[in-house]
């Protein structure tokens, strides 16, 4: 069985449509599904028909805030006509484009104009910050969207725009009531240390959170083997996904990922 329950379209900062996103997946015999876009649901809009034998699990990715720093946690398996998700997805897309706004304020500060026109340009739909490294790549200032972050739009940098996002609480309690599972996305992205990371599992468990992403993309096994030791320390359900944005980023291939080490207890078994 290849699972893969995170993945981006291009109604969020992936760049393929929901539609070729789906043709894809099939190509490389997905057999269940998510796509967890940022902040919005639209793609389930705008997939035509899922392909034969794949089963598509509604998802998305939430924005949160932990202690001033950015933490996303994925919903899965909500009901895409939830009036609270309806009304928590509006309320994330109002605070993407307000920190759109606020991210070209500062950016123009350090000599670069027009720059929420140049990212939108570059997003279809929901914004972010991707979508201003394509501007800088494009205008010349970086010669990638890795410099682009470094410099200009990661941590601590003047785009690196957080203090907006509601906190794990209420993320959590929006899946919740949405009747999905809130899963705190790839824990050893954030760069915490063990202690602090310890400290978000344990947060996230007492806000309600209910699993963790154990495999994100391609890791290295020791890291699997530490996330798994995790997740079961704390009671959580095991969770995993590619993350997959574009078919250029190798380490994060659509469907292409190790299987969850057999400690864990996978998501999905509450769902057969
Ligand atoms: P935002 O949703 O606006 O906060 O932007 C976060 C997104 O930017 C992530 O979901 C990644 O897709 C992307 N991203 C984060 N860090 C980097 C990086 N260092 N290089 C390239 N893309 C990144
Ligand atoms: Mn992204
Ligand atoms: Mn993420
Ligand atoms: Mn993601």
């Amino acid at each position: 069985m290849i699972i893969d329950l995170h993945c981006h379209t291009n109604m969020s900062d992936g760049a393929l449509t929901p539609n070729q996103l789906l043709d894809l997946a099939s190509e490389r015999g997905v057999d269940m599904l998510s796509i967890t876009d940022h902040d919005t649901l639209d793609a389930y809009a705008h997939t035509s028909s899922v392909p034969p034998g794949m089963r598509l699990i509604p998802g998305i990715e939430l924005s949160s805030r932990w202690r001033k720093q950015g933490v996303h946690i994925v919903g899965l398996n909500i009901d895409l006509s939830n009036p609270v998700m309806a009304s928590a997805v509006a309320e994330q897309s109002a605070i993407r484009l307000q920190r759109a706004q606020e991210i070209s304020v500062r950016l123009e500060r350090l000599g670069f104009y027009g720059c929420l026109e140049g990212a939108q340009r570059f997003a279809h739909n929901q914004i972010g910050r991707p979508h201003f490294a394509q501007h800088l790549i494009a205008v010349g200032a970086v010669k990638n969207s890795n410099e682009a972050f470094k410099k200009y739009l990661g941590a601590g940098k003047a785009g690196d725009i957080k203090e907006h996002w509601p906190d794990i609480e209420t993320v959590v309690q929006w899946i919740k009531q949405a009747g999905g599972i809130a899963v705190l996305a790839h824990p050893s992205k954030y760069k915490m240390t063990r202690t602090k990371l310890t400290e978000l599992i344990g947060d996230f468990k007492n806000a309600g959170g209910e699993a963790m992403e154990v495999v994100s993309g391609l890791q290295i096994p020791s890291l699997t083997r530490d996330l798994a030791k995790l997740c079961t320390q704390f009671g959580l359900l095991a969770s995993c996904g590619s993350d997959f944005h574009s078919p250029d980023k190798k380490w994060a291939a659509l469907g292409l990922i190790s299987n969850l080490p057999e400690t864990c207890n996978p998501i999905w078994d509450r769902w057969s």
